[in-house]
């Protein structure tokens, strides 16, 4: 759609239809203040379904502002039929900061709303009053409900900090936040229900369709945000330097057969070929070994069972936990050579060997 700060801002096709929906229930209501306006009366409502969201893109620009001022990178808002999300490189370093850009948008909506409440009294009555009173009402809603403590709510964000702040752990932090966030989906489920049951006016199907969508939404993001949190949990003991397999280093015309026997006999883990100026240039596969029958092993030099180590299966031999991951997917491989700081090599990391000590870690 365009472009906000140097943040691009998308708007999903779900929207539109959500917009026409707002504009039809919405019509009665204008049809009563302003009658006679036939098709206008459409026209009006899909206005306000536009002002409906430009006020959640003030909500989302606060998160994204927030997050820019602690130096983390926005990609995009994009305003989809249940509000908006803003996509944001990375997470707040600290409790504190996690708190700031969660709680900025709600306490945004809040003031939004307030401010049309107070408009209210002053303005003259007739379309423009009904559009400032949905606007007091729907940010006053947006901002209120956003504060629920559950993820994927800003909410869930909030309590997250706190959890984080307690405890020290951002991880335990995220699964308390997704259970509060499978909490309010139930509670939403039940809602229509329990209302019924408190009031005695009988709920429309629409309202139970309403709080079964809005409560897939809260589950599915309560759920993900938990299964991500168990798998970072386990991240931070893969360390490349405890994982790394020592390795031998032969010239590429070596037979297989004799670099396999001088590995074993050095006990290294595995093979590195090098080229003429005697630094390494290509990992052996350990799985095209295995492949290779002993009897040909003799024939085949090792170069031909190896990779050449291009720029990505270079890693420093000091990764640990997420950034060590995020440098494997980089450059997806079954081998990479670790470096010390000073370029010399400490050993080979075998992706197998990363996944096993992950397991492990369940
Ligand atoms: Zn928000």
């Amino acid at each position: 759609m365009g472009q906000v700060g140097g943040i691009d801002v998308l708007v999903r096709s779900s929207w539109l239809i959500v917009a026409v929906l707002i504009s039809v229930l919405i019509a009665p209501a204008i049809e009563q203040v302003a009658p006679g306006l036939g098709a206008w009366t459409y026209v009006a409502g899909g206005a306000f379904a536009v002002l409906l969201y430009l006020s959640v893109l003030l909500h989302e620009i606060s998160h994204a502002l927030m997050a820019r001022r602690y130096g983390l990178p926005v990609r995009s808002i994009t305003l989809h039929f249940l509000g908006g999300v803003t996509e944001i490189d990375g997470e707040p370093d600290t409790p504190g900061r996690e708190f700031g850009v969660s709680v900025v948008g709600p306490l945004t909506s809040v003031a939004i709303g307030l401010v049309f409440l107070l408009l209210l009294p002053v303005t003259p009555s007739g379309l423009l009053e009904l559009a400032v009173e949905m606007l007091a009402t729907a940010n006053l809603i947006v901002g209120v409900l956003n504060l629920v403590p559950g993820l994927p709510l800003d909410g869930g964000r909030v309590l997250r900090a706190g959890v984080w702040k307690a405890t020290g752990d951002p991880h335990r932090a995220t699964i308390v936040a997704g259970w509060g966030g499978r909490v309010a989906a139930v509670a939403a489920l039940g809602y229509p229900l329990g209302r019924e049951l408190v009031t005695g006016q009988p709920t429309l199907i629409s309202d139970y369709v309403l709080a079964l969508v809005i409560a897939a939404f809260l589950w599915s993001g309560a759920t993900a945000a938990i299964v991500s949190a168990k798998v970072r949990r386990r991240l931070p003991v893969l360390a490349a330097r405890q994982l790394a397999r020592r390795a031998l280093q032969v010239p590429g015309d070596q037979p297989l057969s004799e670099a396999v026997r001088r590995a074993q006999e050095e006990r290294a883990g595995s093979i590195l070929v090098l080229g003429q100026d005697g630094r390494p240039t290509a990992v052996v596969s350990e799985a095209a070994v295995l492949a290779t029958p002993d009897e040909r092993r003799p024939w085949i030099p090792v170069s031909s069972v190896a990779r050449t180590l291009q720029p990505g299966l270079f890693l420093a031999a000091d990764l640990v936990g997420e950034p060590l991951i995020r440098a494997m997917q980089r450059t997806p491989a079954s081998e990479y050579l670790l470096l010390e700081p000073d370029g010399t090599v400490y050993g080979v990391l075998v992706t197998e060997d990363v996944d096993r000590a992950f397991a492990r870690a369940a």
